[in-house]
């Protein structure tokens, strides 16, 4: 009798993943080419194109300040509804591969963004003992038309590298609102007002880390945010892969 050699999951996975990137080797976020050296997530040498955001930011939304004001000019003017968010890179240095990710099917950028966010954010991550991660979701047409939420695969990478919880449809999106890059701050919160509505996976009591790949003005976290606190969630926390610049 032949024994079995029983392999452990992990294993099995790692053998898997070698697997894919020989036969399809990932490609880098920056330069858009095959990694190298194969194997990793990034070029070395593509990293430093990347500016993460480091002091001062602003204590609210996390915008990268010039000047240590404490919040930055926005921040002052109005009150957010969740309660602090963490931006990684800056936008001016992320924005074309935030684009491919979005709009490009380049999904396999989330593993290696959760890796850097995890890298740069760690103690943001962990030192606000969250129980879950929720991502701000698209509408179901555009998702029929993209294929995936590119907020969701970040946030499963993180929930996956972090061991915070992933929860699905929480939160869900009901109107197909305008591209947000093309209203002022006034029309976004008009627009975005209604745009959200309650999901079936229970928040209740939850500190919720809610990612997404963009802060702006923060009307979308707002908005999220609102409907997981009328959901019972006991806070919500933003992280974004980036954000311009506060004043
Ligand atoms: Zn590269
Ligand atoms: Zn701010």
């Amino acid at each position: 009798m032949t024994e079995k050699v029983l392999l452990p999951l992990g294993c099995l996975k790692q053998t898997a993943d070698r697997f894919v990137n020989l036969t399809y080797p990932l490609r880098c976020p920056v330069c858009d080419r095959p990694v190298w050296p194969r194997g990793q997530g990034i070029c070395l040498f593509c990293l430093k194109d990347l500016k993460a955001i480091g002091d001062p930011v602003c204590e609210k939304c996390g915008k990268k300040l010039m000047v240590d004001t404490g919040l930055c000019h926005d921040c002052k003017e109005k009150n957010h509804i969740f309660t602090r968010c963490r931006s990684v890179f800056e936008y001016s240095s992320a924005k074309e591969m935030i684009y491919r990710f979005k709009y490009a099917g380049r999904r396999e950028y989330a593993r290696v963004f959760a890796f850097l966010t995890g890298k740069i954010l760690a103690e943001y991550i962990f030192a606000n003992d969250f129980d879950c991660i929720v991502s701000v979701p698209i509408s179901r047409k555009r998702l029929l038309k993209r294929g995936y939420n590119q907020a969701e695969e970040y946030g499963r990478e993180l929930s996956a590298l972090t061991g915070i919880p992933f929860f699905d449809d929480s939160v869900r999106r009901v109107k197909n609102t305008a591209p947000l890059k093309c209203l002022n701050p006034s029309q976004r919160q008009k627009n975005l007002k209604n745009a959200f509505k309650k999901g079936k996976n229970v928040v209740k009591s939850k500190r919720i880390l809610l990612v997404d790949d963009i802060y702006t003005t923060g009307a979308t976290m707002d908005a999220c945010a609102g409907i997981l606190l009328e959901s019972g969630a006991s806070c919500v926390y933003g992280l974004t892969l980036s954000s311009g610049a506060g004043v």
